[in-house]
């Protein structure tokens, strides 16, 4: 095979927030170089946002935009999944499930669609098949070569999200595991308001569509938590916590997250981001906001599509962390009255007692 032949493209978009670690070390392992679409910008979003129509949801517009980079730059072989079902009746959204097919209708130029197709629920196809599938492209058939080649991609994943769970950001994270290493960031990072950021990796980790939403934050002195943060099994417990079942394949990063931020006592807020046209977004944050009451979390929801303005976005954001700050001063001044109350009282406990 030839140089181009080895090599694919892969979308900074969609499931490249969560898959692309693994696929670094995968791909490479197999001798397979991947080229990368250039970061989001406006020109990414306008050109991806002509070709679909306007209802549809902000990360699929994107999306189309990066194929649409890849092809400008020359990439014949585009790695577009079909994850339908990741568990056993647990199925992600009707866009995610079809992509090589929208964008096979979409985008009209000459090029691969690598599609791979994972369905554990009807198909029984699990992820072994699904990269043995996507290697037949390639003529890589020897299933023990595929194996030792995703060895080497959970290796990377494994890394990065150890770094991830210790709180290192999610680019430094990415940076550190392609480069082998794991890097503990001890410096806990006191802050004197903490909330806990629930979206999909799409949406937050994007710095175009999510208009650099941690630096934001970071400046306002907020520390802030993530479902990366967590472990399958903290988010499940969160799930229970709000008395839901899995049904959707992002709802333990949304909904279990949540779940598990709303029952911690540290964290002072909640801020999901959401993508205007989401019909699962919208179900679970309808829950989230009747649950946050009961939990008495304040909860601001922000929902982005490509007109959102950063000014408006700004406003409302610092007005949810001043009310946060101002939240938090009043119960830390209550509980000095109270203390200095207590101050007052005589302390029986030095009062000797004599019985005559
Ligand atoms: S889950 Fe929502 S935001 Fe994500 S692709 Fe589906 S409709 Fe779009």
């Amino acid at each position: 095979m030839t140089e181009k032949t080895m090599q694919i493209g892969i979308p900074r978009a969609m499931s490249y927030y969560h898959d692309y670690p693994f696929y670094y070390g995968f791909f490479k392992a197999l001798g397979i170089e991947i080229i990368l679409s250039d970061v989001t910008t406006k020109q990414t979003l306008s050109a991806g946002a002509s070709l679909v129509v306007t209802e549809t949801c902000l990360p699929i517009k994107v999306y189309v935009g990066h194929v649409l980079n890849l092809l400008d730059k020359g990439v014949d072989k585009i790695l577009i999944p079909s994850i339908q079902s990741v568990a056993p009746k647990i199925y992600n959204c009707s866009k995610i499930r079809g992509l090589p097919d929208l964008i096979r209708n979409v985008v009209k130029r000459k090029f691969t669609i690598i599609e791979g197709t994972l369905d554990k629920s009807q198909k029984g196809q699990g992820f072994y098949s699904y990269l043995n599938e996507i290697c037949s492209y390639y003529g890589i058939t020897d299933e023990n070569k595929i194996k030792s080649a995703a060895t080497e991609g959970w290796k990377i994943y494994n890394n990065f999200m150890v770094m991830c769970k210790s709180g290192l950001s999610y680019p430094k994270a990415l940076n550190y595991a392609k480069q082998g290493k794991i890097i503990i960031d001890s410096e806990e990072k006191n802050k004197p308001i903490t909330v806990a950021l629930i979206s999909h990796g799409y949406n937050i980790y994007d710095d175009r569509t999510s208009m650099k939403i941690f630096d934001k934050l970071d400046k306002m002195d907020v520390k802030v938590l993530t479902a990366l943060q967590l472990s399958d099994e903290q988010m499940l417990d969160g799930m229970n916590a709000l008395g839901q079942h899995i049904y959707w394949a992002n709802q333990k990063e949304m909904t279990g997250a949540a779940g598990h931020f709303m029952k911690d006592i540290n964290v002072d807020g909640i801020i999901t981001v959401t993508s205007f046209g989401c019909g699962p977004d919208s179900l679970m944050i309808e829950t989230l906001i009747r649950k946050a009451k009961l939990f008495n979390k304040p909860m601001l929801n922000l929902t982005i599509d490509e007109q959102t303005g950063e000014a408006g976005f700004i406003t409302r954001l610092e007005a949810f962390v001043d009310m946060l700050f101002r939240k938090k001063r009043a119960k830390l001044i209550n509980n000095l009255d109270i203390s200095a109350e207590e101050h007052k009282k005589p302390n029986l406990k030095n009062i000797e007692t004599k019985v005559v």
